[in-house]
């Protein structure tokens, strides 16, 4: 099935309300991957989303990817971040892979995802340690991938190495789930998106032909630059967005329902919860302005599009903490025991900022680009 955005909101709308929201606590309470929410949404068509029309997908670019993300996000940030995740390996795939693998995605048979972090070279993605070496006609991958969404789920893994033979820091390979040699076995027990089973991914003497190759040899930053960034850092920020919409309702409906009885009032009527929900409201338009921003640049080819790309995931994540820390202090005992979803947000919002680059080496590129400097 292929989707034109405009047209088709309300039939992501209809799979979320009917499949995601109602399956995000258990998936968050039983650290359970949304694998019913990911299969409805293939079956929608929205694992095709970005893939070309030639291939038989929807055609449709980051914008409409964002607002997916961003209504997901609403509704179950373990959800969101997996889509995240298949939409920049796909932008990827869609650049360098196969035709068949692209067919895969595009027909909703195939979920991808990114494994580039690594246990030695941590959240500084760009410099993987991890080796590919020529042996006969294949090459055999060693690596030890620290955090991969989806990692047990996924149908396969755009995937970092150093280059087998040219200069640069790194290679890209397409690694599909099954391939000898790999295991994700370790489950993941997170603090938030906790259905995102996000485990550790290793590679022993993993084997994959030598056509798995994505990009040149050595040419894997530029890729990452390139082509990821900016898709990861949009989507990313998507899920923030949604996560900071979702506390406001959230906070807000508490704000009306909780009341002082011995007043006759309820908690909105109170005007210190009201500046606070004020200000929760303020931070998340703020933060989805500059991400509609960053969108329109990377739409018009801006000059000032790498900037935005830089900025918009710092801004997101660290507005989805304190609009998410803001929620939990007006819901006060309520969100501490747990009774309202914004408990869940607060927990999911953590993650964005500590997902590379995160925000402290955001701030750093920022600085740098500011001032004139290389950004590497
Ligand atoms: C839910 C989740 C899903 C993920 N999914 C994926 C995935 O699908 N694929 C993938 O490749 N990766 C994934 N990651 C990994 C992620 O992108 C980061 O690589 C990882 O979170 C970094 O963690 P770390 O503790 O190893 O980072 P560290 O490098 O140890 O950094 C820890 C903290 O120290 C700060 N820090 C480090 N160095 C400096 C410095 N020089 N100056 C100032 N501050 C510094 C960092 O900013 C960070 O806040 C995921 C992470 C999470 C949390």
């Amino acid at each position: 099935m292929t989707i034109t955005i405009a047209s088709d909101f309300a039939q992501l709308d209809q799979v979320i309300a009917t499949v995601v929201a109602p399956g995000a606590d258990a998936v968050d309470r039983e650290g359970r991957f949304p694998r019913t929410s990911i299969d409805a949404l293939a079956k929608a068509g929205y694992l095709g989303l970005i893939s070309a029309k030639e291939v038989g997908g929807s055609g449709c670019g980051i914008a409409e990817a964002a607002l997916v993300v961003e209504r997901l996000g609403q509704a179950c940030g373990s959800t969101a971040m997996i889509m995240c995740m298949h939409y920049s390996a796909t932008a990827v795939l869609e650049a360098h892979g196969t035709k068949e693998v692209r067919e895969a995605i595009a027909g909703g048979r195939h979920l991808s995802t990114l494994a580039f972090s690594e246990v030695g070279s941590r959240s500084m993605f760009w410099a993987p340690l991890s080796t590919a070496v020529v042996a006969g006609a294949r090459v055999r991958l060693d690596a030890s991938k620290s955090w991969v969404t989806a990692a047990g789920e996924a149908d396969s893994y755009v995937w970092s190495s150093r280059p087998l033979a040219a200069a640069g820091a790194s290679t890209l390979w397409l690694v599909p789930k099954g391939a000898e040699g790999l295991s994700a076995a370790i489950p993941f027990n997170g603090l938030g998106l906790r259905g995102n089973d996000s485990s550790p991914v290793t590679a022993s003497s993993a084997m994959v032909p030598l056509s798995a190759m994505l990009g040149k040899d050595g040419d894997g930053f530029n890729v990452m630059m390139g082509v990821v960034l900016p898709w990861f850092q949009v989507l990313n920020s998507a899920m923030s967005i949604g996560l900071m919409n979702a506390a406001v309702t959230a906070t807000a409906d508490h704000m009306s329902r909780a009341r002082f009885e011995h007043l006759g009032q309820s908690v909105a009527e109170q005007p210190v919860p009201r500046s606070l929900i004020a200000q929760m409201r303020v931070r998340t338009d703020l933060a989805r302005a500059l991400w509609q921003d960053t969108i329109a640049a990377i739409t018009a080819k801006r000059a000032d599009t790498m900037l935005r790309v830089l900025e918009v995931k710092l801004a997101a994540s660290e507005a989805a903490l304190e609009v998410t820390d803001l929620g939990m202090r007006i819901c006060g005992g309520a969100a501490f025991r747990r009774e309202s979803p914004i408990e869940r947000h607060f927990r999911d919002a953590r993650a964005a900022a500590v997902m590379a680059p995160t925000s402290e080496a955001l701030a750093d590129f920022i600085g740098k680009a500011v001032c004139g400097l290389p950004l590497f």
